[in-house]
């Protein structure tokens, strides 16, 4: 057997953790995926996280994996990258300031670090998916909320206290639907898969017709964005009018990134992108209408190819940064 060295990610979800065994050279060598069971609180999650590593440790001993460079943890803030502390998880009762880098070396005596799970998967990408070889791109995970990851000349972009590139709390309507993190108007409200929702509901109590009513059997908390966007491809007026809207405030946003930033690509990963091209057709209309010429003249936005394991890739290549080796 050969002498390989390991390096785990894990992607610490409000709902599941998916960690993975990977080579340096970026080839997976083994999966865990298992519910975060936050629910039953702290203890229970870290004693989740505790065994989804360990069972990747024993796979890897299997493959010939000689040691472990460090494990890498991306997960929701608000969080201390510098520091390895998570300050507090809403899902997670009693989850409030754990070190959970210092909770990890001690339990396994290797390297840990920390990073914001929207910040994991654009590392992710920049290393071995959509942004592979580029160095200036920004990421925006699109589900539940919006989370932002900025890449400059090839390293995550954290800001002064580790809690820069909140891409998805960018104010695009002052005064507008109220967003989860107590302001108005942020472009999460408007254009998050709960953002669609809320609009589709208020429509529909509008009298808009629709074919999403018969979808959700007349009950409005049956209703999804993923149906939202099953009835746009269906060719349903109200959904294809929802879709054209979502990429249009999402249009704004990145559209004002890209003036920002100047990034050669933007990319969009996250459940929402299920939706495929009807989404991101509109969002590529609409960014190129809210952006000046010289920055958006060469710019592409395009999908994540990682699919659901860009934050564990991410977390993988978080460790490969840190460690001066990527
Ligand atoms: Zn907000």
């Amino acid at each position: 057997m050969s002498l390989k060295k390991g390096i785990i990610g894990v992607d610490l979800g409000a709902t599941n953790i998916n960690s993975l065994l990977m080579s340096e050279d970026g080839e997976v060598l083994a999966r865990d995926f298992r519910p975060s069971l936050g629910y039953q609180g702290k203890e229970k999650v870290l004693s989740q996280i505790f065994s989804s590593i360990k069972t990747l440790q024993k796979e890897g001993k299997k493959s010939g994996v000689s040691s472990f460079l460090g494990i890498g943890v991306g997960s929701p803030g608000p969080l201390s990258v510098s520091k390895g502390i998570i300050y507090h998880s809403p899902n997670i009762p009693g989850w409030e300031n754990v070190p959970l880098v210092d909770i990890l070396q001690k339990e396994f005596n290797l390297a840990v670090f920390l990073e914001n799970d929207a910040n994991a998967a654009a590392l992710g990408e920049w290393w071995r998916g959509a942004g592979k070889g580029i160095n200036y791109l920004f990421l925006l995970t699109l589900g539940t909320g919006i989370g932002g990851g900025i890449i400059i000349d090839g390293n995550v972009y954290h800001g002064a206290w580790d809690v820069g590139a909140e891409l998805g709390h960018m104010v695009i309507k002052e005064g507008g639907m109220s967003c989860g993190c107590g302001a108005r108007g942020c472009l999460e409200a408007y254009a998050s898969a709960t953002g669609v929702v809320k609009r589709t509901i208020s429509a529909i109590k509008h009298n808009h017709k629709t074919i999403i009513t018969r979808l959700i059997q007349n009950d409005l908390n049956n209703l999804t964005c993923e149906l939202v966007f099953k009835a746009a491809k269906q060719g349903d007026e109200l959904a294809l009018w929802i879709v054209e809207e979502t990429g249009r405030y999402l249009g704004i946003g990145v559209g004002s990134l890209i003036n920002i930033l100047n990034p050669q690509i933007v990319i969009l990963a996250g459940g929402m992108i299920k939706a495929g091209d009807i989404l991101l057709k509109q969002v590529k209309k609409y960014a190129m209408l809210n952006s000046l010429k010289a920055s958006r003249e060469k710019v592409e936005i395009v999908p994540a190819k990682l699919g659901e394991n860009s934050g564990a890739i991410g977390a993988v290549a978080t460790v490969l940064k840190r460690k001066g080796i990527i």
